[in-house]
């Protein structure tokens, strides 16, 4: 826990949120501002402020949250068809909340490259 990160609080329940998956690891909850149908946050309970701030030791968390994302995708028929999940990272890659994150959108097509 982190004093005063918004996804530490909703991890721990102090601030309210959808939930959707949680286990002794992580936590995920839909997006309070979707950018597709299916729009859902997937956290670490473990607070670590981005993707340039990971080390070995976060290994195993990270390839977890990936599993993870799969399996909460398998639950929406939205994403039968695909889905993407995406990490944004510092200022220039357009992370607003410091506590590691993973977008996992489906429901519609996506174009890539991304904007
Ligand atoms: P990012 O811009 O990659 O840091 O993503 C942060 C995401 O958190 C944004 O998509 C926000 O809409 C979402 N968000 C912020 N506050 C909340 C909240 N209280 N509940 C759910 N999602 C939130
Ligand atoms: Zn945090």
């Amino acid at each position: 826990m982190s004093d005063d990160c918004l996804f530490c609080k909703i991890a721990e329940g102090k601030i309210s949120s959808h939930k959707v998956y949680e286990d002794e690891e992580v936590f995920a909850f839909r997006d309070i501002n979707p950018q597709a149908p299916v729009h859902i946050v997937i956290i670490p309970k473990k607070h670590i402020n981005g993707l340039d701030n990971v080390s070995h030791e976060d290994e195993q968390i990270l390839g977890h949250i990936q599993v993870v994302a799969a399996k909460i995708a398998k639950q929406f028929p939205e994403m039968k068809n695909g889905f993407r999940v995406i990490n944004n990272c510092g200022e220039d890659g357009g992370q607003t909340v410091f506590h590691i994150h993973y977008h996992l959108l489906g429901g519609r097509v996506f174009s890539w490259p991304p904007g």
